[in-house]
């Protein structure tokens, strides 16, 4: 869990960039420096960052614009907007188009980290890249991202159906989920298919979780009804 959380930097201004970079990167930061628009924009098609840095005043498009286009491509990543004008006006454009903070220059380097800081634990970025998301029962634990398990039976590698009916159990602990339901959420089938697949799938991950996969704690038959999964038993 070392690795380091990549930053892209935008910023025209040598000597502001530099202090930048240098702050952030003894901060444990990896930090990523381009001085245009256009170049950050074709970076961030390119690469995963976890946060932009974003000067508002640029030679060629500027700030606002590289944030608009960002968002017009359904692009989600936290920006920090940086600018030399201080304007209430600017504020509420730069946030207007998506930008998620903002930041007047000159400002304090301490307030500057902080806020990257916040934006960063605001954002998808630490949930999928530092901290695992994980769903425990019992003796057993599903990495919900990269569909590793560790079970009462040994450690197991999920395939994509398995996770789909794993993660709909999940949501739904406690209470019964009918046959139809889970075709038509797991298969995408009318509920109205006859399919002895599901049933099959239940008795695999009965045999991945259970202690006793012959007497289900956890993925129960509810019957005449469907299935139940019951996240603490007793
Ligand atoms: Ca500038």
């Amino acid at each position: 869990m070392t690795e380091k959380i990549p930053l892209l930097l935008v910023e025209d201004e040598r000597h502001i960039a530099q202090g930048l970079i240098f702050n952030l990167e003894e901060e444990g930061y990896q930090v990523t420096h381009v001085d245009n628009g256009e170049e950050a924009l074709s970076l961030l098609s390119q690469r995963a960052f976890a946060l932009v840095i974003l000067d508002l005043m640029l030679p060629g498009i500027d700030g606002l614009e590289v944030c608009e286009q960002l968002r017009d491509q359904a692009n989600q990543i936290p920006i920090l907007m940086l600018t030399a004008r201080g304007t209430e006006q600017d504020r509420i454009t730069g946030l207007s188009i998506g930008a998620d903070d903002y930041l007047t220059k000159p400002f304090n380097l301490k307030e500057f980290l902080l806020r990257v800081a916040g934006l960063l634990r605001r954002s998808n970025w630490q949930q999928k890249g530092l901290q695992p998301r994980l769903y425990n029962f019992g003796t057993n634990c599903v990495d919900l991202d990269t569909h590793q398990a560790t079970t009462a039976n040994g450690a197991i590698s999920l395939t994509e159906l398995e996770m789909k009916m794993l993660l709909l159990f999940f949501e739904r602990e406690n209470k019964v989920l009918s046959r139809g339901e889970i075709l038509k959420q797991v298969w995408g089938m009318s509920p109205n298919t006859e399919t002895r697949t599901l049933d099959n799938f239940v008795v695999r991950l009965r045999k991945y979780f259970e202690s006793n996969p012959a007497k289900p704690e956890y993925f129960r038959t509810v019957r005449g009804r469907g299935y139940r999964f019951i996240r603490n038993p007793d």
